[in-house]
Protein backbone atom coordinates (compact mmCIF):
# COMPACT_ATOMS: atom_id res chain seq x y z
CA UNK A 1 0.00 0.00 0.00
CA UNK A 2 0.74 3.52 -0.51
CA UNK A 3 1.94 5.83 2.52
CA UNK A 4 1.38 8.85 0.92
CA UNK A 5 0.78 11.69 3.74
CA UNK A 6 -2.51 13.55 4.38
CA UNK A 7 -3.26 15.70 6.86
CA UNK A 8 -6.69 16.13 7.64
CA UNK A 9 -8.50 18.01 11.11
CA UNK A 10 -12.14 18.10 12.12
CA UNK A 11 -14.46 18.42 15.26
CA UNK A 12 -14.11 14.60 15.25
CA UNK A 13 -11.53 14.24 17.96
CA UNK A 14 -10.50 10.89 16.02
CA UNK A 15 -10.33 12.76 12.45
CA UNK A 16 -8.36 15.78 14.37
CA UNK A 17 -5.30 13.76 14.30
CA UNK A 18 -3.09 13.40 11.74
CA UNK A 19 -3.94 10.72 9.15
CA UNK A 20 -1.09 8.71 6.60
CA UNK A 21 -3.32 7.71 3.61
CA UNK A 22 -3.28 4.20 3.05
CA UNK A 23 -4.40 3.52 -0.01
CA UNK A 24 -7.54 4.20 -1.79
CA UNK A 25 -10.97 2.42 -2.11
CA UNK A 26 -13.95 2.08 -4.80
CA UNK A 27 -17.27 1.05 -3.28
CA UNK A 28 -19.95 -0.18 -6.28
CA UNK A 29 -23.25 -0.39 -5.42
CA UNK A 30 -26.45 -1.99 -6.43
CA UNK A 31 -30.14 -1.94 -5.38
CA UNK A 32 -32.05 0.17 -3.39
CA UNK A 33 -31.47 3.29 -1.39
CA UNK A 34 -30.63 0.81 2.06
CA UNK A 35 -27.69 -0.55 0.03
CA UNK A 36 -27.03 3.20 -1.13
CA UNK A 37 -26.63 4.38 3.12
CA UNK A 38 -24.79 1.30 4.17
CA UNK A 39 -22.28 2.05 1.12
CA UNK A 40 -21.96 5.49 2.18
CA UNK A 41 -21.61 4.12 5.79
CA UNK A 42 -18.57 2.04 4.83
CA UNK A 43 -17.15 4.75 2.57
CA UNK A 44 -16.83 6.35 5.81
CA UNK A 45 -15.17 3.62 7.61
CA UNK A 46 -12.68 3.12 5.22
CA UNK A 47 -11.94 6.85 5.46
CA UNK A 48 -11.48 6.61 8.82
CA UNK A 49 -8.87 4.07 8.30
CA UNK A 50 -6.92 6.12 6.09
CA UNK A 51 -8.26 5.12 2.39
CA UNK A 52 -9.40 7.76 -0.37
CA UNK A 53 -11.70 6.87 -2.88
CA UNK A 54 -10.77 5.85 -6.01
CA UNK A 55 -11.61 7.01 -9.85
CA UNK A 56 -11.85 3.45 -10.96
CA UNK A 57 -11.28 -0.14 -9.73
CA UNK A 58 -8.66 -0.81 -11.46
CA UNK A 59 -6.36 1.34 -9.50
CA UNK A 60 -8.11 0.72 -5.61
CA UNK A 61 -6.51 -0.80 -3.32
CA UNK A 62 -9.87 -1.99 -1.54
CA UNK A 63 -12.86 -2.85 -3.84
CA UNK A 64 -16.42 -3.06 -2.22
CA UNK A 65 -19.22 -4.61 -4.06
CA UNK A 66 -22.45 -3.53 -2.16
CA UNK A 67 -25.06 -6.19 -3.80
CA UNK A 68 -28.45 -6.57 -4.22
CA UNK A 69 -30.56 -9.85 -4.37
CA UNK A 70 -34.25 -8.30 -4.74
CA UNK A 71 -34.26 -9.63 -8.69
CA UNK A 72 -32.02 -11.76 -10.68
CA UNK A 73 -29.69 -8.78 -13.08
CA UNK A 74 -28.52 -7.25 -10.30
CA UNK A 75 -27.09 -10.34 -8.88
CA UNK A 76 -25.93 -11.22 -12.59
CA UNK A 77 -24.15 -7.62 -12.85
CA UNK A 78 -21.88 -8.62 -9.41
CA UNK A 79 -20.73 -11.57 -10.97
CA UNK A 80 -19.95 -10.50 -14.01
CA UNK A 81 -17.98 -7.23 -12.20
CA UNK A 82 -16.11 -9.95 -9.94
CA UNK A 83 -14.66 -11.45 -12.82
CA UNK A 84 -13.55 -7.89 -14.54
CA UNK A 85 -11.54 -7.68 -10.60
CA UNK A 86 -9.82 -11.28 -11.23
CA UNK A 87 -8.20 -9.80 -14.11
CA UNK A 88 -7.46 -6.15 -11.89
CA UNK A 89 -6.05 -8.48 -8.86
CA UNK A 90 -3.74 -10.62 -11.02
CA UNK A 91 -1.82 -7.47 -11.62
CA UNK A 92 -1.89 -6.26 -8.58
CA UNK A 93 -2.62 -8.87 -5.91
CA UNK A 94 -2.39 -6.89 -2.68
CA UNK A 95 -5.67 -5.64 -4.08
CA UNK A 96 -8.69 -6.36 -1.12
CA UNK A 97 -12.12 -7.55 -2.91
CA UNK A 98 -15.11 -7.30 -0.11
CA UNK A 99 -18.44 -8.18 -1.34
CA UNK A 100 -21.41 -7.09 1.12
CA UNK A 101 -25.15 -6.82 0.63
CA UNK A 102 -27.97 -8.92 0.14
CA UNK A 103 -26.68 -11.60 -2.08
CA UNK A 104 -23.36 -11.63 0.08
CA UNK A 105 -25.77 -12.01 2.43
CA UNK A 106 -27.46 -15.63 0.88
CA UNK A 107 -24.62 -16.87 -1.44
CA UNK A 108 -21.97 -16.25 0.11
CA UNK A 109 -19.80 -19.79 -0.43
CA UNK A 110 -21.22 -20.01 -4.02
CA UNK A 111 -19.56 -16.40 -4.49
CA UNK A 112 -16.04 -17.83 -3.26
CA UNK A 113 -16.08 -20.67 -4.80
CA UNK A 114 -16.99 -18.92 -7.97
CA UNK A 115 -14.20 -16.13 -7.43
CA UNK A 116 -11.44 -17.68 -5.09
CA UNK A 117 -10.07 -13.89 -5.67
CA UNK A 118 -12.41 -11.95 -2.94
CA UNK A 119 -10.66 -11.18 0.26
CA UNK A 120 -14.12 -11.27 2.30
CA UNK A 121 -18.12 -11.62 2.09
CA UNK A 122 -20.04 -10.25 4.57
CA UNK A 123 -23.82 -9.63 5.34
CA UNK A 124 -26.25 -7.32 5.81
CA UNK A 125 -26.26 -6.27 9.42
CA UNK A 126 -21.88 -6.50 9.59
CA UNK A 127 -21.54 -2.92 7.94
CA UNK A 128 -20.24 -1.92 11.41
CA UNK A 129 -17.84 -4.73 11.34
CA UNK A 130 -16.21 -3.64 8.41
CA UNK A 131 -13.07 -1.56 9.94
CA UNK A 132 -11.97 -4.61 11.94
CA UNK A 133 -12.45 -7.13 8.97
CA UNK A 134 -10.54 -4.87 6.50
CA UNK A 135 -7.53 -4.34 8.90
CA UNK A 136 -7.78 -8.31 9.19
CA UNK A 137 -7.27 -8.91 5.60
CA UNK A 138 -4.47 -6.78 5.62
CA UNK A 139 -2.48 -7.97 8.21
CA UNK A 140 -3.11 -11.85 7.78
CA UNK A 141 -4.59 -11.94 4.48
CA UNK A 142 -7.19 -14.84 4.90
CA UNK A 143 -10.23 -15.04 4.05
CA UNK A 144 -13.19 -13.20 6.01
CA UNK A 145 -16.61 -14.26 6.31
CA UNK A 146 -19.15 -12.58 8.24
CA UNK A 147 -22.67 -13.65 7.99
CA UNK A 148 -24.84 -13.21 11.44
CA UNK A 149 -27.83 -11.24 11.59
CA UNK A 150 -29.79 -10.61 14.81
CA UNK A 151 -32.35 -13.44 15.56
CA UNK A 152 -34.71 -11.25 17.73
CA UNK A 153 -37.52 -9.90 16.26
CA UNK A 154 -38.26 -6.38 17.40
CA UNK A 155 -34.82 -5.81 18.73
CA UNK A 156 -33.86 -2.56 19.05
CA UNK A 157 -30.58 -1.41 16.42
CA UNK A 158 -27.91 0.01 18.72
CA UNK A 159 -24.64 -0.98 16.83
CA UNK A 160 -23.70 1.72 14.74
CA UNK A 161 -21.55 3.89 16.95
CA UNK A 162 -19.77 5.46 13.91
CA UNK A 163 -22.75 7.48 12.31
CA UNK A 164 -22.10 10.73 11.33
CA UNK A 165 -18.93 10.89 12.53
CA UNK A 166 -16.87 12.08 9.97
CA UNK A 167 -20.02 12.71 7.27
CA UNK A 168 -19.36 15.62 4.86
CA UNK A 169 -22.14 17.80 5.16
CA UNK A 170 -24.75 17.39 2.17
CA UNK A 171 -28.09 18.38 1.13
CA UNK A 172 -30.06 15.36 1.31
CA UNK A 173 -29.52 12.46 3.39
CA UNK A 174 -30.80 9.03 3.92
CA UNK A 175 -31.38 7.69 7.59
CA UNK A 176 -31.73 3.99 8.22
CA UNK A 177 -35.29 4.10 11.08
CA UNK A 178 -35.66 0.45 10.89
CA UNK A 179 -33.97 -2.87 9.37
CA UNK A 180 -35.45 -6.05 7.63
CA UNK A 181 -39.10 -7.46 7.19
CA UNK A 182 -41.29 -9.47 9.30
CA UNK A 183 -44.00 -9.41 6.24
CA UNK A 184 -43.10 -11.97 4.50
CA UNK A 185 -44.22 -11.54 1.34
CA UNK A 186 -43.97 -14.54 -1.20
CA UNK A 187 -41.89 -13.08 -3.77
CA UNK A 188 -39.65 -11.71 -1.45
CA UNK A 189 -36.38 -12.10 -0.39
CA UNK A 190 -36.10 -9.74 2.03
CA UNK A 191 -36.57 -11.27 4.93
CA UNK A 192 -34.16 -13.61 4.33
CA UNK A 193 -31.57 -10.94 3.65
CA UNK A 194 -31.80 -8.72 5.80
CA UNK A 195 -33.68 -10.72 8.99
CA UNK A 196 -36.48 -9.84 11.01
CA UNK A 197 -37.87 -6.18 11.79
CA UNK A 198 -35.90 -4.17 14.29
CA UNK A 199 -36.31 -0.37 14.65
CA UNK A 200 -33.40 2.14 15.74
CA UNK A 201 -34.01 3.85 18.69
CA UNK A 202 -35.85 7.27 19.04
CA UNK A 203 -32.76 8.94 20.62
CA UNK A 204 -29.90 7.38 18.18
CA UNK A 205 -32.73 9.30 15.48
CA UNK A 206 -33.41 12.52 16.98
CA UNK A 207 -29.14 12.77 17.37
CA UNK A 208 -27.95 11.86 14.27
CA UNK A 209 -30.52 14.10 11.92
CA UNK A 210 -29.47 16.64 14.71
CA UNK A 211 -25.92 15.73 13.56
CA UNK A 212 -26.69 15.98 10.24
CA UNK A 213 -28.69 19.29 9.89
CA UNK A 214 -25.23 20.78 11.86
CA UNK A 215 -23.89 20.45 8.75
CA UNK A 216 -26.15 21.49 6.44
CA UNK A 217 -28.88 18.99 5.59
CA UNK A 218 -31.77 20.41 4.94
CA UNK A 219 -34.12 17.19 3.65
CA UNK A 220 -33.91 13.75 5.03
CA UNK A 221 -35.13 10.64 3.88
CA UNK A 222 -36.24 7.96 6.42
CA UNK A 223 -35.45 4.10 5.19
CA UNK A 224 -37.07 1.09 6.29
CA UNK A 225 -38.53 -2.20 4.26
CA UNK A 226 -42.06 -1.10 6.04
CA UNK A 227 -40.72 2.07 7.04
CA UNK A 228 -44.33 2.92 8.83
CA UNK A 229 -44.24 -0.12 11.34
CA UNK A 230 -41.26 1.57 12.88
CA UNK A 231 -40.84 0.96 16.61
CA UNK A 232 -43.94 -1.53 16.15
CA UNK A 233 -42.28 -4.53 17.64
CA UNK A 234 -40.22 -2.39 20.36
CA UNK A 235 -40.52 -3.57 23.82
CA UNK A 236 -40.79 -0.30 25.84
CA UNK A 237 -41.33 2.81 24.90
CA UNK A 238 -42.31 2.64 21.90
CA UNK A 239 -42.80 5.52 19.85
CA UNK A 240 -45.27 5.18 16.39
CA UNK A 241 -43.55 6.48 12.64
CA UNK A 242 -46.18 9.51 12.98
CA UNK A 243 -44.87 10.47 16.28
CA UNK A 244 -41.40 10.00 15.31
CA UNK A 245 -41.60 11.99 12.14
CA UNK A 246 -42.94 14.83 14.51
CA UNK A 247 -40.16 14.58 16.49
CA UNK A 248 -37.53 14.76 13.85
CA UNK A 249 -39.74 18.04 12.20
CA UNK A 250 -38.89 19.86 15.33
CA UNK A 251 -35.24 19.24 14.61
CA UNK A 252 -33.92 22.86 13.33
CA UNK A 253 -32.26 23.24 10.30
CA UNK A 254 -34.35 20.19 8.89
CA UNK A 255 -36.98 21.64 5.87
CA UNK A 256 -37.92 18.25 4.52
CA UNK A 257 -38.58 15.16 5.65
CA UNK A 258 -39.89 11.84 3.49
CA UNK A 259 -39.74 8.53 4.03
CA UNK A 260 -40.04 4.96 1.87
CA UNK A 261 -41.36 2.25 2.09
CA UNK A 262 -45.04 2.28 3.79
CA UNK A 263 -46.75 -0.37 3.84
CA UNK A 264 -50.17 -0.40 3.15
CA UNK A 265 -51.56 -2.29 5.97
CA UNK A 266 -49.77 -0.47 8.52
CA UNK A 267 -51.07 2.99 7.09
CA UNK A 268 -53.16 4.69 9.56
CA UNK A 269 -54.99 7.86 9.75
CA UNK A 270 -52.23 9.66 12.10
CA UNK A 271 -50.11 9.44 9.64
CA UNK A 272 -52.16 11.48 7.03
CA UNK A 273 -52.80 13.73 9.83
CA UNK A 274 -49.18 14.48 10.19
CA UNK A 275 -48.87 14.81 6.21
CA UNK A 276 -51.61 16.93 5.92
CA UNK A 277 -50.34 19.04 9.45
CA UNK A 278 -46.67 18.88 9.84
CA UNK A 279 -45.08 21.58 7.03
CA UNK A 280 -41.55 19.66 7.14
CA UNK A 281 -43.36 16.46 6.22
CA UNK A 282 -43.49 16.42 2.27
CA UNK A 283 -46.73 15.96 0.59
CA UNK A 284 -45.58 12.67 -1.07
CA UNK A 285 -45.73 9.22 -0.28
CA UNK A 286 -44.94 6.43 -2.06
CA UNK A 287 -46.78 3.59 -1.49
CA UNK A 288 -46.16 0.07 -3.17
CA UNK A 289 -49.36 -1.50 -4.46
CA UNK A 290 -47.75 -4.30 -6.21
CA UNK A 291 -50.78 -5.93 -8.16
CA UNK A 292 -54.12 -4.66 -8.57
CA UNK A 293 -56.33 -7.68 -8.05
CA UNK A 294 -57.19 -9.53 -4.29
CA UNK A 295 -56.19 -12.89 -5.69
CA UNK A 296 -52.87 -11.55 -6.59
CA UNK A 297 -52.55 -10.56 -3.42
CA UNK A 298 -53.29 -13.38 -1.42
CA UNK A 299 -51.13 -15.50 -3.09
CA UNK A 300 -48.40 -12.13 -2.80
CA UNK A 301 -49.43 -12.52 0.81
CA UNK A 302 -49.46 -8.71 0.54
CA UNK A 303 -51.63 -7.83 3.60
CA UNK A 304 -54.17 -5.44 2.13
CA UNK A 305 -57.14 -5.81 -0.86
CA UNK A 306 -57.39 -3.21 -3.57
CA UNK A 307 -60.62 -2.00 -1.53
CA UNK A 308 -58.39 -1.20 1.28
CA UNK A 309 -55.76 -0.13 -0.52
CA UNK A 310 -57.91 2.54 -2.27
CA UNK A 311 -59.31 3.70 0.18
CA UNK A 312 -55.64 4.68 1.96
CA UNK A 313 -55.50 6.71 -1.45
CA UNK A 314 -58.85 8.10 -1.18
CA UNK A 315 -58.19 9.30 2.28
CA UNK A 316 -54.77 10.82 1.59
CA UNK A 317 -56.47 12.85 -1.53
CA UNK A 318 -59.22 14.48 0.88
CA UNK A 319 -56.47 15.33 3.37
CA UNK A 320 -54.08 16.50 0.51
CA UNK A 321 -55.47 17.36 -2.42
CA UNK A 322 -52.06 17.73 -4.19
CA UNK A 323 -50.39 15.09 -2.82
CA UNK A 324 -47.82 12.86 -5.04
CA UNK A 325 -48.21 9.49 -5.08
CA UNK A 326 -46.30 7.33 -6.49
CA UNK A 327 -46.49 3.11 -6.14
CA UNK A 328 -44.56 -0.47 -7.20
CA UNK A 329 -46.31 -2.90 -9.35
CA UNK A 330 -45.28 -6.29 -10.39
CA UNK A 331 -46.70 -8.41 -13.39
CA UNK A 332 -46.07 -11.88 -14.44
CA UNK A 333 -46.47 -12.72 -10.88
CA UNK A 334 -46.76 -17.12 -10.44
CA UNK A 335 -50.25 -18.25 -12.02
CA UNK A 336 -51.04 -14.07 -12.97
CA UNK A 337 -53.95 -14.54 -15.19
CA UNK A 338 -55.19 -12.18 -18.43
CA UNK A 339 -58.40 -11.27 -15.90
CA UNK A 340 -55.96 -10.67 -12.71
CA UNK A 341 -53.74 -8.86 -14.97
CA UNK A 342 -56.04 -6.73 -16.48
CA UNK A 343 -57.56 -6.35 -12.89
CA UNK A 344 -54.12 -4.78 -12.14
CA UNK A 345 -54.32 -2.06 -15.42
CA UNK A 346 -57.65 -1.25 -14.17
CA UNK A 347 -56.64 -0.14 -10.35
CA UNK A 348 -53.57 1.88 -12.39
CA UNK A 349 -56.11 3.34 -14.23
CA UNK A 350 -58.41 4.07 -11.31
CA UNK A 351 -56.24 5.38 -9.17
CA UNK A 352 -53.75 7.54 -11.14
CA UNK A 353 -50.81 7.49 -9.83
CA UNK A 354 -48.36 10.33 -10.67
CA UNK A 355 -46.02 7.89 -11.05
CA UNK A 356 -44.28 4.27 -10.57
CA UNK A 357 -41.73 1.29 -10.73
CA UNK A 358 -42.88 -1.64 -12.63
CA UNK A 359 -41.08 -4.84 -12.84
CA UNK A 360 -41.40 -8.01 -13.92
CA UNK A 361 -41.96 -10.77 -11.91
CA UNK A 362 -38.39 -12.34 -10.98
CA UNK A 363 -38.22 -15.85 -8.85
CA UNK A 364 -36.21 -15.88 -5.89
CA UNK A 365 -34.50 -18.51 -4.53
CA UNK A 366 -36.37 -20.40 -1.68
CA UNK A 367 -38.95 -17.83 -1.47
CA UNK A 368 -42.56 -19.49 -2.15
CA UNK A 369 -43.73 -17.87 -5.17
CA UNK A 370 -40.34 -19.45 -6.91
CA UNK A 371 -42.24 -22.58 -6.36
CA UNK A 372 -45.52 -21.68 -7.89
CA UNK A 373 -46.36 -22.35 -11.39
CA UNK A 374 -44.41 -19.75 -13.66
CA UNK A 375 -46.08 -17.32 -16.13
CA UNK A 376 -44.05 -17.76 -19.55
CA UNK A 377 -41.38 -14.56 -20.09
CA UNK A 378 -43.10 -13.22 -23.45
CA UNK A 379 -46.28 -12.72 -21.70
CA UNK A 380 -44.91 -11.15 -18.71
CA UNK A 381 -42.76 -8.69 -21.00
CA UNK A 382 -45.84 -8.46 -23.00
CA UNK A 383 -47.84 -7.32 -20.00
CA UNK A 384 -45.40 -5.00 -18.78
CA UNK A 385 -45.00 -3.43 -21.97
CA UNK A 386 -48.48 -2.64 -21.78
CA UNK A 387 -48.42 -1.54 -18.05
CA UNK A 388 -45.44 0.84 -18.69
CA UNK A 389 -47.57 2.52 -21.53
CA UNK A 390 -50.93 2.80 -19.40
CA UNK A 391 -48.89 4.74 -16.46
CA UNK A 392 -46.88 6.56 -19.14
CA UNK A 393 -49.54 8.21 -20.14
CA UNK A 394 -50.79 9.19 -17.30
CA UNK A 395 -47.90 10.60 -15.86
CA UNK A 396 -47.09 12.58 -18.57
CA UNK A 397 -51.09 13.89 -18.62
CA UNK A 398 -50.95 14.57 -14.90
CA UNK A 399 -47.75 16.74 -15.60
CA UNK A 400 -49.13 18.50 -18.13
CA UNK A 401 -51.97 19.44 -16.14
CA UNK A 402 -49.47 21.01 -13.51
CA UNK A 403 -48.57 23.88 -15.89
CA UNK A 404 -49.16 27.45 -15.07
CA UNK A 405 -49.38 26.05 -11.36
CA UNK A 406 -46.21 27.27 -8.57
CA UNK A 407 -44.23 24.88 -6.84
CA UNK A 408 -41.77 24.90 -3.88
CA UNK A 409 -38.50 23.14 -4.89
CA UNK A 410 -35.17 22.48 -3.20
CA UNK A 411 -32.18 23.35 -5.59
CA UNK A 412 -30.06 20.75 -5.95
CA UNK A 413 -27.50 22.09 -8.73
CA UNK A 414 -27.14 21.64 -12.42
CA UNK A 415 -29.39 19.55 -13.82
CA UNK A 416 -27.98 15.96 -14.92
CA UNK A 417 -30.09 15.42 -18.00
CA UNK A 418 -29.66 19.48 -19.10
CA UNK A 419 -26.40 20.90 -17.63
CA UNK A 420 -27.92 24.90 -18.47
CA UNK A 421 -30.55 24.51 -16.18
CA UNK A 422 -31.20 24.10 -12.03
CA UNK A 423 -32.65 21.02 -11.37
CA UNK A 424 -34.69 20.55 -7.67
CA UNK A 425 -37.61 18.33 -6.15
CA UNK A 426 -41.19 19.84 -5.72
CA UNK A 427 -42.58 18.36 -2.59
CA UNK A 428 -44.40 16.00 -3.70
CA UNK A 429 -41.69 14.55 -5.69
CA UNK A 430 -41.58 15.46 -9.22
CA UNK A 431 -38.06 16.52 -10.46
CA UNK A 432 -38.42 20.21 -11.72
CA UNK A 433 -35.75 21.68 -14.37
CA UNK A 434 -35.35 25.75 -14.61
CA UNK A 435 -32.99 28.23 -15.66
CA UNK A 436 -30.38 29.66 -12.71
CA UNK A 437 -27.44 30.37 -11.57
CA UNK A 438 -26.23 27.38 -9.62
CA UNK A 439 -23.95 29.23 -7.39
CA UNK A 440 -26.97 31.67 -5.96
CA UNK A 441 -29.37 29.25 -6.24
CA UNK A 442 -27.86 25.26 -4.60
CA UNK A 443 -28.74 24.63 -1.36
CA UNK A 444 -31.92 26.61 -1.22
CA UNK A 445 -35.94 26.81 -1.68
CA UNK A 446 -37.24 28.53 -4.17
CA UNK A 447 -40.74 28.71 -6.22
CA UNK A 448 -41.14 27.89 -9.72
CA UNK A 449 -43.88 28.33 -12.20
CA UNK A 450 -44.53 24.88 -14.09
CA UNK A 451 -44.06 25.79 -18.04
CA UNK A 452 -43.81 22.48 -19.10
CA UNK A 453 -44.96 18.64 -18.01
CA UNK A 454 -42.92 15.72 -19.41
CA UNK A 455 -42.86 12.58 -18.39
CA UNK A 456 -39.72 12.56 -16.03
CA UNK A 457 -41.11 15.73 -14.59
CA UNK A 458 -42.40 19.76 -15.01
CA UNK A 459 -39.72 22.41 -16.71
CA UNK A 460 -40.14 25.86 -15.42
CA UNK A 461 -39.01 29.01 -14.70
CA UNK A 462 -37.46 30.73 -11.15
CA UNK A 463 -40.24 33.30 -9.87
S1 LIG B 1 -43.04 -5.92 2.89
FE1 LIG B 1 -42.88 -7.69 1.56
S2 LIG B 1 -41.89 -6.83 -0.30
FE2 LIG B 1 -41.50 -5.37 1.35
S3 LIG B 1 -39.52 -6.00 2.20
FE3 LIG B 1 -41.11 -6.99 3.43
S4 LIG B 1 -41.36 -9.03 2.52
FE4 LIG B 1 -40.28 -7.74 1.02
Amino acid sequence: MSNVVLVKSGSNPRASREKTVRGTYFVQTWGCQMNEEDSEQMALYLQDLGFKPAVHPAEAHIVLLNTCSVRRKPEDKAFSFLGELREFKRARPEMVIGVAGCMAQIRADEIKRRNPHVDFVIGTAQVSNLPVIVEEILQTRRFQKRLALPERKGAVVTDLPQRNLERKGKLKAFVPIQYGCDKFCTFCIVPSTRGRERSRPTEHLVQEVRRLAELGTKEVTLLGQTVNSYGKNMAEGRVPFSQLLRLLCGVPGIERIRYTSPYPRDFKTDLIEVIRDVPEVMEHCHMPLQAGHDELLKRMKRLYTVESFTTIVEEMRAAVPWIGLTTDVIVGFPGETDDEFQGTLDVIERLQFDGAYTFRYSPRPSTPAAGMRQVPEHVSAARLKKLMEVQNAITVEKNMALVGQEFEVLVEGRSTRQPTMLQGYTRCFRMAHFPGDPERYTGQIVRIRAEQGHRWGLSGTLL
